[in-house]
């Protein structure tokens, strides 16, 4: 069982306490760094984080540094709103799909296979996370 470390400033954030084992992730992104989880075995990356590699079952993962680079996968644009978004699956480059934002963009000129960059925004709760922006945006 992984202990949540009492110091984590997002200790009562409902993300964090559900899933525990995503604490360096969420202390990472505080400091604007990006990390995903790899497999020492398969030598894959995985999304999300997990303590068990979901692709060939070792418990043999460990933190590793995302490059930021991604596509995008697949998107919605969410109109029904008073500021319209973007909801999306990005490839990243390391391989896995992950669900997140596009931001800084024309909503109306995105593309799917867009190169993407990532960038790290301020949740509601405080935590910092995760979207992505068109490449030459940022
Ligand atoms: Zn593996």
């Amino acid at each position: 069982m992984i202990e949540l470390n009492e110091s984590n400033p997002f200790i009562h954030d409902p993300y964090v306490r559900a899933q525990p084992e995503a604490q360096a992730f969420w202390s990472a992104a505080a400091e604007n760094r990006f990390l995903l989880k790899a497999c020492r075995n398969c030598e894959k990356f995985h999304w999300y984080p997990r303590v068990i590699c979901p692709l060939c079952g070792s418990s043999e993962t460990e933190w590793r540094p995302a490059s930021g680079d991604a596509n995008l996968h697949t998107f919605s644009v969410i109109q029904r709103t008073e500021v319209p978004y973007v909801l999306a699956y990005v490839e990243l480059a390391e391989g896995p799909i992950m669900m997140s934002n596009i931001v800084d963009c024309d909503v109306n000129h995105l593309r799917i296979g867009q190169p993407l960059k990532a960038l790290f925004t301020r949740a509601p709760e405080g935590r910092r996370v995760p979207v992505f922006a068109p490449r030459g945006a940022i």
